[in-house]
């Protein structure tokens, strides 16, 4: 998958419309938080949305948006005395309770299906690895002081807003902590540890959680993946499309066919594995994350009363690599220690391969099968 060079700012790269199994399973606290805001009459001016990658936090960002900017919602402004970010007018106790939902049909919700949506601008690193710098906010800033086209709230989305560098960060503090009149901002993070603490001080933050099982099956069989993958995938994605999706890609694939392969007969697949995590950071990762679950199907039925494999394709590999591994190692209690002990040295491996060699790591990681099945 091309993922590293992948534009966000293209129209053709908007998540429109939103899958409705995604809104459903952020259901709370997404809809929980528009019926309250519209309920108390106010929406918060800096919201973070929190949560693993993958869960799709730029989708409901841009459902927010098109929520609270919608005409019909009970957001937006109503005549000359609306004030801007403040939503009000009649319907704001019609529905108290029940989440509003954007209209689909109003001038603005037209506007964001189509992905031109008006008083909305998405500020991201334009490759998947670069950071936010100072210069991406300068034309937000450069804005300050002029009126949106539609009387409703002029929302800034900041996606992956962890990538901001220092400068960046410290330029926007100000304008977080006292908002003009009706802007929005709207920042996603996957792990909110990772921004300076004066920002989110000045958040409210909504939490997500990662994706349930099904959503993801939903949402991989809705993106034309083939059938006979998707069970596997929605199992092995741990909650996260883009990770399930990542996996789904022939390279990847191919590659998972050589590592079962490698719990069977270490020695054939051993380079290559090496060789495809060496190439680039993300298939390292791709790598680690099925080890991980493949070490985590191993451990927790290893004594035949476990809850089932994970990694369903692989039940066969994965149950004569067990025996096998007990067999060399002396028994099973042996080989689930090896399987701890590889489990301890993944998660080092994945914080020691952001400096380290990730070739020298691999080997690292890997020849102790040799002799152990
Ligand atoms: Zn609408």
């Amino acid at each position: 998958m091309a993922a590293k060079s992948k534009k966000r700012d293209e129209p053709s790269n908007l998540p429109l419309p939103i899958a409705p199994e995604l809104l459903t399973a952020h259901q709370n606290p997404i809809g929980n938080a528009l019926a309250q805001w519209k309920e108390q009459g106010r929406v918060p001016p800096v919201l973070l949305l929190a949560g693993p990658r993958g869960c799709g936090k730029r989708d409901i960002a841009f459902y927010l948006a098109q929520t609270l900017q919608c005409e019909n919602a009970g957001f937006a402004e109503k005549g000359e005395d609306a004030h801007f970010g403040l939503l009000l007018g009649a319907e704001s106790s019609a529905s108290v309770g029940a989440a509003p939902i954007p209209c689909g049909t109003c001038g603005s919700c037209l506007r964001a299906l189509s992905g031109q949506p008006l008083d909305f601008r998405e500020i991201t690193a334009l490759e998947d690895s670069e950071i936010l710098k100072i210069d991406q906010f300068r034309e937000m800033k450069e804005s300050l002081g002029f009126s949106g086209f539609t009387g409703g709230s002029r929302i800034f989305l900041i996606t992956d807003a962890e990538r901001m560098n220092v400068q960046a960060a410290n330029s926007i503090l100000k304008i977080l902590e006292e908002p003009p009149r009706g802007w929005i901002f709207l920042l996603t993070v996957s792990d909110a540890s990772l921004l300076p603490t004066t920002i989110v001080s000045r958040c409210q933050m909504l939490r997500m959680r990662p994706l349930p099982e099904e959503t993801l099956r939903a949402l991989l069989i809705r993106a034309e993946l083939p059938r006979e993958r998707v069970n596997v995938l929605a199992a092995l994605g741990q909650g996260s499309l883009a990770r399930a999706i990542e996996l789904s890609g022939e390279k990847a694939w191919e590659m998972r066919g050589i590592l079962l392969q490698f719990l069977l007969q270490p020695q054939a697949s051993f380079h290559p594995l090496i060789d495809y995590a060496a190439a680039e950071s993300t298939q390292f990762r791709i790598l680690l994350d099925q080890f991980e679950q493949i070490l985590n199907d191993l451990i927790v039925n290893a004594k035949g009363t476990g809850p089932g494999y994970k990694n369903q394709d692989a039940r066969k590999v994965l149950e004569d690599h067990s025996a096998r591994c007990a067999k060399r190692k002396g028994g099973m209690d042996a080989a689930v220690t090896f399987w701890i002990d590889r489990s301890e040295r993944l998660f080092k491996i994945r914080r020691e391969m952001k400096v380290l060699n990730a070739k020298i790591l691999a080997g690292d990681f890997l020849s102790p099968w040799m002799d152990a099945v």
